[in-house]
């Protein structure tokens, strides 16, 4: 029976990207002698104006059928309404609910080519690879929350085995990597960190002796993120501290545009999308760099569907696309030739091995 990925497109650029990933799933799977099959379904902006809700029954039937999802954008000022009761952004985190998905990957790899397009000096980017993998459904933004009329409180809480499943899976990650491994805290203030860091200790010295563990503050990583990123393999951190510390890991790259995402769970059928949003600013006007989407393609074949050849065969054509001078507008640079959505999956197409 061939794979059957769930497909959905979203709003804004969400439907040109998926577009292009979904092109060059079909040309790898093509060159390994395999096929895939797509279930469409709608979400966000586009699934409240078919049927009124951001998350359709039939997407989760779509999504839960499926060996994987791959997911777009969603959003736009269409629907943007701050006063609305339905919005698109709900129909993602019901997602995320609805898969079970605990823990985002999200690569940061900078290509040499571009390291003129990050704010940081070129010096510093050299070498730059690493994984920041976030605790997504713990923590503070699930727990009880409180508000009178002159004060508020937000709980944080989380359990040994949130920790633990989370640790794990940065950790096996590491080992398929360089072996290294390092922890953000918040150990000298926060008793749910000082937790973290037990159970991290203790999980990682029984079942993963072998890795190179460092353990950092979280205001401290976020100055070694900028000063030395290249020392980074694999981040682990919970829910707060990886969304911001994500959205800093994003600008080493540059742009949006490069950068994609997984979300994992027990289940095989983990959530891969670009991290970018639905940039309404360019929708409708092929030019979206589709990179984003591709990579995130790449992840779900590597993390749901056991294709590591076939995903290792994408990242290295982007790499070669990107290398062979095809630029999107995002990342054209004074002189170089802009390429169109369309042409530069041709061209990573082309440069599959
Ligand atoms: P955005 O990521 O959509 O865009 C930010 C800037 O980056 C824009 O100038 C855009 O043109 C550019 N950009 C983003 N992706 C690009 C690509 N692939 N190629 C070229 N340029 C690209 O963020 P935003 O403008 O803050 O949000 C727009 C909408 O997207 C909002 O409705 C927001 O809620 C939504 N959003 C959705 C997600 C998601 O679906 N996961 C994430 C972030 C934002």
């Amino acid at each position: 029976m061939a794979t059957l990925i769930a497909l959905l497109p979203g709003d804004g650029i969400g439907p040109d990207v998926t577009a292009s990933a979904r092109q060059v799933l079909d040309a790898v799977a093509d060159r390994h002698g395999h096929e895939f099959a797509y279930r469409e379904a709608l979400v966000g902006g586009a699934a409240i104006d078919a049927v009124g809700n951001p998350l359709p029954g039939e997407t989760i039937e779509a999504c839960e059928a499926a060996d994987a999802v791959l997911l777009g954008a969603v959003g736009g000022p269409k629907w943007s309404d701050p006063n609305a009761t339905i919005r698109p952004e709900q129909g993602l985190l019901k997602l995320r609910s609805v898969l079970g998905v605990y823990a985002n990957l999200r690569p940061v790899r900078i290509y040499p080519e571009l390291a003129g397009a990050s704010p940081l000096r070129p010096e510093i980017l050299e070498g730059v690879d690493m994984i920041v993998v976030r605790e997504l459904t713990g923590g503070i933004y699930f727990g009880k929350k409180t508000r009178t009329v002159d004060s508020a409180s937000d709980l944080c809480e989380y359990s040994t085995g949130e920790i633990e499943r989370i640790v794990r899976v940065a950790a096996r990650l590491a080992e398929g990597r360089r072996g290294k491994l390092c922890s953000v805290d918040k150990a000298n203030v926060l008793e749910t960190s000082r937790l973290w860091r037990d159970v991290t200790n203790h999980l990682l010295a029984e079942e993963f002796p072998a890795l190179d563990v460092e353990t950092l503050l979280v205001d401290a990583a976020a100055m070694h993120l900028l000063s030395r990123p290249a020392d980074f393999d694999v981040i682990v951190t919970e829910n707060m501290f990886g969304d911001i510390l994500t959205d800093e890991a994003s600008m080493l790259a540059g742009s949006l545009g490069m950068l994609p995402s997984a979300s994992l769970g027990d289940s095989r059928a983990g959530l891969y999308e670009p991290i970018h949003g639905s940039a309404p600013d360019i929708a409708g006007q092929g030019i979206a760099n589709p990179c984003a989407a591709i990579a995130s393609a790449a992840m779900m074949l590597r993390h749901s569907l056991d294709l590591e050849d076939e995903a290792a065969d994408i990242e290295a054509a982007i790499a070669e696309a990107i290398a062979g001078g095809a630029r999107t507008a995002d990342i054209v640079a004074d002189g170089e030739t802009r390429v169109s959505t369309d042409e530069m999956t041709a061209e990573i197409i082309r440069c599959l091995p």
